[in-house]
């Protein structure tokens, strides 16, 4: 594996990939690598012959300085953590280097998905995504780039990103991976406390309530949160910010659920802010 500091050098090597023919799979990460981001390196390794990734804690999608200052970073570990996960080429920036001087140039969204959930409770979050997510794109000029389910409302905005700026990259989703107590994994989660993350299974147990109701033929999709929101209720180290069933494709509410809703749930467990989600009858 060949470690990449410069947005120029990661380019030509692009370039040259692409002259050789060889299908690109991209996989962009914030570092502090776990066995979700692993998945995705595999996913990537197993549809495409040179699999690019990036590690890049990127400043402009935190709506909060703390939370960007002691975001876990060691790109010692992760770079052997990625040349033993079939990762080809791992790109990890300076910022200067992908925000030269001062930033003219953002991507900006609109619609719902700028508006709900994740984009209300953190404002310029996905400008910052989307922003970075193009830039990366156009570096790597990746075939298909690889993104985890895990975001998901995240997922959806890149697919704009890339249906609407970046035509011919294809966005694949991949499955949530997470600890065997069903807490899904996340860099975040080192930040946890040993009693905060006891507490942290809540999102998950919220999440099967919702499922489980619907599996026993609930539809209505206002009892379904109510039904999360009753087992966050339970736990009292858990700060909800939203628990609710919504269309899978856009996040648009709904009264009645049915194929393609998803569940999903937002926490503050002590400092740490945590999401997740599932397609009903899928857990
Ligand atoms: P991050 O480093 O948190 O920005 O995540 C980089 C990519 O890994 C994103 O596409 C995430 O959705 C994905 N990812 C993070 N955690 C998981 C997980 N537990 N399972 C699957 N994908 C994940």
């Amino acid at each position: 594996m060949k470690l990449v500091g410069s947005a120029q050098e990661l380019s030509e090597i692009c370039q040259r990939l692409r002259a050789q023919g060889r299908q690109i799979g991209f996989v962009a990460t914030m570092g502090a690598l776990h066995a979700g981001h692993l998945s995705l390196f595999e996913a990537a390794r197993h549809r495409c012959d040179a699999v690019v990734a990036s590690v890049f804690v990127n400043p402009t999608q935190f709506d909060d300085p703390e939370d960007l200052r002691r975001y876990p970073r060691d790109l010692e570990a992760d770079a052997e953590v990625a040349a033993g996960s079939g990762v080809d080429f791992l790109f990890a920036p300076e910022v200067a280097d992908l925000y030269p001087g001062e930033r003219v140039v953002s991507v900006r969204i609109g619609g719902p998905l700028a508006e709900l959930y994740e984009a209300r409770s953190r404002p310029g979050h996905f400008a910052g995504v989307a922003t970075v997510v193009a830039k990366l794109l156009w570096l790597v000029g990746p075939c298909t780039a690889f993104f985890g389910e895990k975001d998901f409302q995240q997922l959806l905005v890149v697919r704009r990103v890339a249906e609407e700026l970046c035509r011919g990259v294809e966005v694949v989703g991949c499955p949530i991976v997470r600890e065997a107590d069903g807490l899904a994994m996340s860099s975040r989660n080192v930040l946890l406390s040993a009693e905060e993350r006891r507490a942290a299974t809540v999102l998950r147990r919220a999440l099967s309530a919702a499922d489980l109701a619907y599996r026993s033929a609930e539809r209505d999709a206002a009892v379904l949160g109510e039904r999360m929101m009753a087992t966050l209720a339970s736990e009292p180290l858990a700060e909800v910010d939203y628990a609710a069933v919504v269309d899978g494709s856009d996040l648009s509410g709904i009264g009645e659920a049915g194929p393609g809703s998803r569940a999903i749930v937002a926490v503050r467990i002590g400092s740490v802010r945590l999401i997740d989600n599932a397609a009903l009858g899928d857990l």
